[in-house]
């Protein structure tokens, strides 16, 4: 595995709606996920989104207590009606912080690496980490969700997203 390097706003591949990737593709691009794996977890985030790699595609990583989950054309399916308000930092965005309303709970299709389709329902940070890497294959920065943008070093791994 190599570590890749993580683009910075306001790079134009942050703000690109990023590309389906075909089913037959997946396989092929194991390689790319496990990469952002090692570099999301050496740059001590807990998700991070294909474009944050200059790879305008749609692939993300989350960290989960069960380990890495890899998720190609993740696409929520349902959410929650009550949103809640938590800290948000990106890697992309280093130095800044913000508070961002997220739904409580979602549930998310996709594909796995293995390019079988998953179902996953998540809630509280888990829930949040999704959402704020799939706004990333959107072209949309927590900046643009947040009224209220701090600045400051982060205090706490899980706010780097
Ligand atoms: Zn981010």
């Amino acid at each position: 595995m190599s570590k890749l390097t993580i683009i910075t706003n306001p790079h134009p591949t942050l703000r690109k709606k990023a590309a389906e990737v075909s089913v037959s593709d997946i396989v092929s691009l194991k390689g790319l996920a496990n990469d952002m794996i090692a570099t999301m977890r050496e740059a001590q985030g807990i998700g991070l989104a294909a474009p944050q790699v200059n790879q305008s595609i749609r692939l993300i990583v989350v960290n989960t207590k069960d380990g890495a989950l890899i998720l190609f054309n993740p696409k929520i399916k349902n959410k929650s009606f009550r949103k809640e308000e938590g800290e948000e930092g990106c890697l992309s965005i280093p130095g800044l912080y913000g508070l961002v309303k997220r739904h409580i709970s979602i549930t998310v299709e996709g594909y796995r690496e293995d390019a079988h389709p998953v179902s996953i329902k998540a809630r509280g940070l888990f829930a949040r980490v999704l959402q704020h890497e799939i706004d990333h294959i959107n072209g949309i920065l927590f900046i643009d969700r947040t009224k209220k943008i701090m600045t400051g070093n982060n205090t706490d791994a899980s706010e780097n997203l």
